[in-house]
């Protein structure tokens, strides 16, 4: 109940400052991002089946991250979001083929997917395991080999593998 309470002073307040009519203090108040991920899905030629949208709203449903099948299965563990990690992947690798995630592979073992798709770079927290942004705008990429014969390049990742400094 309190929480109720919390998101309605909130609408309000949100509604005061922008006048908003009756009607859309109703659109408000269910917010929802199903039907979005729903045409997301539909939109990158796969079907919004429960469990998509689930891990969908996981992945899409707040700022752009980087994560693990293992990270993404402990947090659809603790949404009640009842998958395997062999689900996990699948998901995982048919949202990248599908342009929604870009794969970061920082070793041949070991996987990020990252929500942001577009040009950019990437740290390798070595100690933490994880990965952090480096503006595609700070690494100047010179003298690319000409690619192989009948192909186009199609971009470059650069991974930046870093470790605490040992005193
Ligand atoms: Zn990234």
């Amino acid at each position: 109940m309190a929480e109720v309470k919390v998101i309605s002073s909130k609408l309000i307040r949100l509604v005061a400052k922008d006048q908003m009519t009756d009607r859309s203090l109703t659109a408000r108040t269910v917010p929802s991002r199903r039907p979005c991920l729903t045409a997301v899905l539909r939109m990158a030629g796969l079907r919004p089946t429960r469990q998509r949208v689930a891990l969908a709203e996981l992945l899409f449903g707040g700022a752009h991250r980087h994560v693990s099948a293992e990270q993404l299965h402990a947090e659809a563990a603790s949404a009640r979001v009842n998958v395997s990690l062999a689900t996990i992947y699948n998901s995982l690798h048919q949202f990248r083929e599908a342009g929604l995630l870009r794969e970061v592979a920082v070793d041949a073992s070991r996987s990020y997917f990252d929500t942001d798709t577009s040009d950019h770079h990437h740290f390798y927290l070595e100690d933490e395991q994880r990965v952090i942004d480096i503006p595609a705008s700070s690494i100047v990429i010179q003298n690319l080999p000409e690619p192989p014969r009948g192909m186009d390049i199609t971009h470059v990742d650069v991974v930046v593998r870093v470790r605490k400094v040992r005193s």
